[in-house]
């Protein structure tokens, strides 16, 4: 199989669903604050001097800067891609020279980018490139300019390069390497340590460091320390939703590789979302930093079930310094009531009740701050459709875009605007250990940040929050998404930079099949259809997305002499497989051709020698360790 993609977006939905139960039969609510005004209004001002006019002024705007006291300014000036002053417009005018493009807002509000610590709009498509470009303008047009790709396996490492050094990498983007995979597996051994680590926020691209699964979730079940009902559907029953779940690691295990990745110059990213996995992964972290005070922003994400953990367990967030990433309340794209519903048959009351990700560490410790996640594509939508269902009891369904109020989320806690935009800003670039460049609109901070269709302090959160977009993205100072009137007033330095022509995905020696040939398949994954086999390029593939036996079938058109056929491995986890090939004059053809057998992994190569004259060839596996797939199959005609 290509466990790749599927086997990962199927975690996510899992790890969402957990999320998602969470909060639906929280007792004690908050009220929703979601009206309240910024906290300050009153403009801080840092004018540099008269004689270096600035390369971009922004005025007449609400320029909601996300500093340590919440100032709201009139006007930003930016220079050589930093904020060099903030203040109200008239002052900043001032620094207008003969080449300075001065942009008059119209009273919009302008905000830092959205920093995103753990999204897989990169890392789930990878390493086919084209789906990593439409992750990236997905982001940037929905105002996320720095993110985090949590687990980057082996193979996906040179897609991320390839862009970057292509140019096509707008988004700043830390990468952190797979150390065990969803399902445990440790098949990589150490490509984790095999990078050298780097939290330099001025580049587009580094690779921050190293992903950890402490349970289950993504594949397997959340380590939990209720068992899971007998009334669980069996189609989570039989990937491990039985129990108390799937726990992976032991805190001695954690302790071990924090300290090791943390030397290195590296942040260990821990995946934990039921209790049983959260308690090895604080106290791992706890030995860790005993040992040696952390010089990195060592973390755990999701936190689902810290509501089960003990007071002094929880402390342990504060005095290590963590910013912890949690979901928001609830999440975007979930207006169907029969989600939450479905969560009573696998949960029992007590853990149900206290799946909530952030009131008990909250009350742990007095002012932590907490950065959210994205987590797509586990949970759907744009920064700003989660932002609502953060600070409403409201969701956005996706398709619509419309609001909804499920009925299974009254009463579950909620943030205000303010700390909202903290949580997805600030608050997040601290998390990944970048907050001194990135995450407020601050002199001396990179000039990363929104100008926005609607203020979202406005009285009604479905105008201010869930229709809310960017009209424009800036990173560095450059726009790099924009829409309406206010591209023309970018000019040239508002349009997105056309991107030189990609590199090639057609490698040496493969060429495309050059004569029509019909596919059929027992199975496929609609998103990796069969045809990719034949497109000639090993970065998109068919997938079965289904084990073992599925056969794939080709018809050449006529009868033709064919020489070998030569077959592109797509298999994660690699491992022993089994193949059968088969030939003939007609559909489901008989003749036997060749077995091949052994261990195989992801982009082995083989062949098989037809030598003979034949329309259809199926190949039919008949055991792997992985779905079955293929990233490319070649028929070589003789001659
Ligand atoms: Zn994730």
């Amino acid at each position: 199989m290509r466990g790749g993609s599927y086997a990962r977006v199927l975690a996510a939905l899992l790890l969402v669903v957990t999320a998602c139960t969470a909060g639906s039969s929280d007792p004690d609510p908050e009220p929703s604050t979601s009206t309240a005004a910024p906290t300050s209004t009153t403009p801080t001002t840092e004018v540099p001097e008269p004689n270096a006019p600035a390369d971009l002024i922004l005025h007449n705007a609400q320029v909601v800067t996300v500093d340590q006291d919440f100032t709201i300014a009139g006007a930003v000036a930016i220079t050589d891609g930093d904020i060099v002053a903030l203040g109200t417009s008239e002052e900043l005018m001032a620094l207008a020279g003969p080449d300075t493009l001065v942009i008059d807002v119209g009273g919009r509000t302008v905000m830092p980018g959205f920093v995103d610590p753990h999204t897989h709009h990169l890392q789930n498509p990878a390493p086919d490139l084209d789906g990593m470009r439409d992750g990236i303008a997905f982001m940037l047009k929905g105002g996320t300019t720095t993110s985090g790709a949590p687990t980057v396996f082996p193979d996906e490492l040179e897609a991320y390069r390839r862009l970057d050094a292509a140019g096509e990498l707008p988004v700043r983007t830390h990468l952190y390497l797979s150390y065990n995979d969803f399902c445990n597996g440790r098949d990589h051994d150490d490509f984790y340590l095999e990078d050298e680590f780097s939290q330099d926020a001025d580049l587009r691209l580094v690779v921050a460091g190293v992903k950890m699964f402490s349970d289950g979730g993504a594949c397997r079940a959340p380590a939990i320390s209720h068992e899971y009902l007998d009334t669980t559907p069996d189609h989570l029953k039989e990937v491990g939703w039985v129990g108390s779940g799937d726990l992976y690691v032991t805190s001695e295990e954690v302790a071990s590789v924090v300290s090791e990745v943390d030397a290195a110059g590296g942040i260990t990213v821990i995946h934990g979302i039921g209790d049983l996995g959260l308690r090895e992964a604080i106290n791992g972290l706890a030995i860790a930093s005993e040992r040696r005070p952390f010089a990195q922003h060592q973390r755990i994400d999701h936190n689902s079930l810290t509501t089960l953990l003990t007071p002094d367990e929880l402390s342990i967030y504060g005095d290590i310094g963590m910013v912890p990433v949690v979901f928001g309340v609830r999440w975007a794209g979930a207006c169907d009531p029969s989600v939450g519903e479905a969560w009573k048959s696998i949960l029992s009351p007590p853990v149900l009740g206290v799946i909530e990700n952030s009131t008990a560490l909250r009350a742990a410790n007095p002012g932590i701050r907490l950065s959210w996640h994205g987590d797509a594509p586990s949970i759907p939508g744009q920064p700003f459709q989660l932002m609502f269902s953060f600070v409403t009891d409201g969701a956005v369904d996706i398709d619509t875009g419309e609001a909804c109020y499920p009925a299974a989320w009254d009463g579950v806690p909620t943030v205000d605007v303010e700390e909202a935009l903290r949580m997805m800003t600030v608050n997040a670039a601290a998390a990944m250990g970048i907050e001194e460049r990135v995450g407020s609109l601050e002199v001396g901070r990179v000039a990363d940040l929104l100008i926005l269709a609607a203020d979202p302090f406005d009285p009604d959160p479905e105008v201010g929050i869930a229709a809310n977009r960017p009209l424009v993205t800036v990173i560095d100072g450059e726009a790099v998404y924009c829409e309406g009137a206010l591209c023309d007033q970018f000019g040239a330095a508002g349009k997105p930079e056309q991107a030189d022509e990609p590199p090639p995905d057609v490698p040496e020696g493969w060429e495309p099949v050059d004569h029509p040939v019909v596919v059929a398949v027992q199975a496929s994954a609609s998103i990796e259809p069969p045809a990719n086999t034949l497109d000639g390029s090993e970065e998109t593939l068919w997938n079965s997305g289904a084990d073992a036996q599925q056969w794939i079938e080709f018809d050449l058109g006529t009868p033709t002499d064919v020489d070998l056929i030569r077959l592109l491995v797509s298999q994660y986890p690699g491992g022993v497989t089994r193949h059968e090939v088969y030939a003939g004059a007609h559909e489901d053809p008989g003749r036997f051709i060749a077995t091949i057998e052994g261990e195989t992994n992801d982009r082995d190569r083989l062949e098989v020698e037809i030598g003979a004259t034949v329309r259809y060839i199926r190949i039919l596996t008949t055991s792997s360790p992985s779905w079955v797939a293929w990233f490319e199959i070649e028929v070589e005609p003789t001659g």
